[in-house]
């Protein structure tokens, strides 16, 4: 991830340890993984062992794991950090 936005150079970690708070969606993204294919695999696989259940999710969790450290960063932005998406900013910034 950027340090600063390539663009219009906006510093992203506006307060030291801002993306801690990121721990906590990506939290949620992983439960939200456990249970949908918890639900997967007990419909499509028909209840099977305990083992499959854990391997299932492990494997999963691994290969969302790179989106789902970017998207709950994201999420931390848009909701937390008071910085807006500005269409024109580089622009004006490209004119003065
Ligand atoms: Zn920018």
């Amino acid at each position: 991830m950027h340090k600063c936005c390539p663009v219009c150079g906006v510093r992203f970690e506006v307060e030291p340890g801002f993306f801690f708070g990121a721990m906590y969606i990506s939290y949620a993204f992983s439960v939200a993984t456990f249970i949908i294919c918890g639900l997967a695999t007990y419909l499509l696989g028909n209840n099977p062992e305990v083992w499959v259940y854990v391997m299932v999710v492990i494997v999963v969790v691994l290969l969302t794991f790179p989106s789902s450290f970017r998207y709950s960063r994201i999420l931390m932005l848009h909701l937390f950090s008071g910085i807006g998406y500005e269409p024109d900013a580089a622009d004006k910034e490209g004119q003065t």
